[in-house]
């Protein structure tokens, strides 16, 4: 059977604690889209990691991780990163990837950053890892699959047919210095060594997998407001953030995907430009952000400060919807121990008329919060294991927001470890 683990809102949600503790039950831990452009960040009895394109399984010796075919597979920084956890004394996590993966070139990273830098002040915030511009060459059909990395000449003539656009581009577009075919075929080569040990079958492997009984874990990166369809486009990500794509990023039948557990923070946070209702600012928010997450809430792959912001009810609602969200873990509760009180947004008030249906980009821009005071609980409530044991004003607040969302919260985070868990 499939479950996946994937996010409400903007990512950052805490979905590597969840999928790592998940994991302890899983065969198989798939990423199935996105790539090195978001961190997980993940503490256990080895240590604090920050993991960009590792699935979260690594930890666990009895777990298979895929880089499923729908990820951007930058090869030197998988590589880093497996060696990265190695080196921090973590067995040697158990990796295999897609023959149908695509790879994340290094021009990718470059045209990434000359596009922001030519779009100037108008720049849509990217982590510069290629993302946009690998997707872009996947849908235009001149990326490159794995497979296609050993096989020499048609390699070789592909290079050479896409550098002749890419070089138009470097040329006349960006005046940057141009792409060496010669050169980039040799990184191909580089690139085929470092990746064979990991090459799979990924469709034949999925399907044994799941004829056997096995269980496996889709973990999703960012969350549904990044999602190209459903997000808030354009401030989105290039690939689909929602449990559904995962039959097609890692390969397996829409129908084994029994349950979806989306990860909703108990508060806002948000990297990059775009519309974001329920925001603060200034000290409300800058306490929020140095208390928040595990060391506060500051970019696992870029370190930038992310924005804050209250709990956002419509927002969150519609991200477990576009998800087909089966149960909520519920995270980084235990941050909002200090408050006195606490505002969520409950509706949007665009143009005059309150709403409590996410709108898209346009009107969300002109969107102003309606926000409602629940009182606080005052408490460090980490190391609390039963639901009864919160405080009372702590599972009002629960309780408010599972109505809100209209999906039941079966999970209950308290803090960053593994096991600071409550199942409701
Ligand atoms: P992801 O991308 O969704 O996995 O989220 P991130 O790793 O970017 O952000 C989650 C942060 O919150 C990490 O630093 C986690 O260690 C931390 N975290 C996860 N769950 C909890 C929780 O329940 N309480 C606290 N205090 N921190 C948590």
């Amino acid at each position: 059977m499939v479950k996946a683990v994937v996010g409400a809102c903007w990512g950052d949600e805490g979905k590597g604690k969840i999928t790592d503790m998940l994991a302890e039950e899983a065969d198989i831990v798939v990423r199935f889209q996105g790539g090195a452009n978001a961190g997980h960040t993940i503490v256990n009895d080895y240590g604090k990691f920050a993991l960009h394109l590792l699935p979260s399984g690594s930890f666990n010796q009895n777990v298979t991780n895929m880089i499923g075919n729908g990820v951007a597979l930058d090869i030197p920084q998988l590589v880093k990163e497996i060696e990265e956890v190695v080196s921090k004394g973590v067995p040697r996590p158990n990796i295999v990837v897609s023959e149908r993966a695509q790879v994340l070139m290094p021009y990718h990273k470059l045209f990434d950053q000359y596009e922001e830098e030519r779009l100037s002040d108008r720049q849509f915030g990217s982590t510069k890892s290629g993302i946009a511009p690998f997707f872009s060459d996947k849908f235009s059909k001149i990326g490159f699959q794995v497979w296609e990395l050993f096989e020499e000449d048609s390699l070789k003539e592909k290079i050479k047919n896409v550098l002749e656009v890419k070089n138009l581009m470097l040329e006349h577009i960006y005046h940057k210095p141009l792409l060496d075919a010669e050169e980039l075929y040799a990184t191909c080569k580089e690139y085929a060594e470092m990746i064979r040990p990991y090459v799979i079958d990924s469709v034949s492997f999925m399907h044994n997998a799941l004829k056997e009984g096995k269980t496996v874990l889709l973990e999703g990166q960012l969350g549904s407001l990044k999602d190209p369809d459903f997000g808030i486009y354009p401030m989105t990500t290039s690939s689909s953030t929602l449990a559904g794509y995962g039959a097609i990023g890692a390969g397996v039948p829409p129908y084994e995907i029994k349950e979806i557990i989306t990860v909703v923070k108990a508060y806002s946070s948000a990297v990059g430009a775009g519309a974001f209702v329920s925001e603060i600012f200034g000290e409300e928010a800058d306490e929020l952000r140095r208390r928040g997450g595990d060391g506060g809430e500051y970019g696992a792959t870029t370190g930038r400060p992310r924005r804050m912001g209250w709990f956002d009810c419509v927002a969150s609602r519609y991200g477990c919807r576009v998800q087909g969200t089966t149960g909520v873990a519920f995270t980084v509760l235990d941050v909002l121990g200090y408050l006195d009180e606490i505002p969520v947004c409950v509706g949007y008030d665009i143009d005059g008329e309150v709403t409590k249906d996410f709108p898209t980009t346009g009107r969300l821009e002109r969107a102003k919060p309606v926000l409602k005071v629940l009182p606080g609980w005052k408490q460090d409530i980490r190391g609390i294991k039963k639901y009864e044991d919160l405080p009372e004003n702590c599972r009002n607040y629960i309780e408010f927001i599972e109505r809100e969302l209209e999906v039941p919260i079966k999970i209950v985070s308290v803090g960053p470890a593994r096991h600071d868990i409550i199942m409701k």
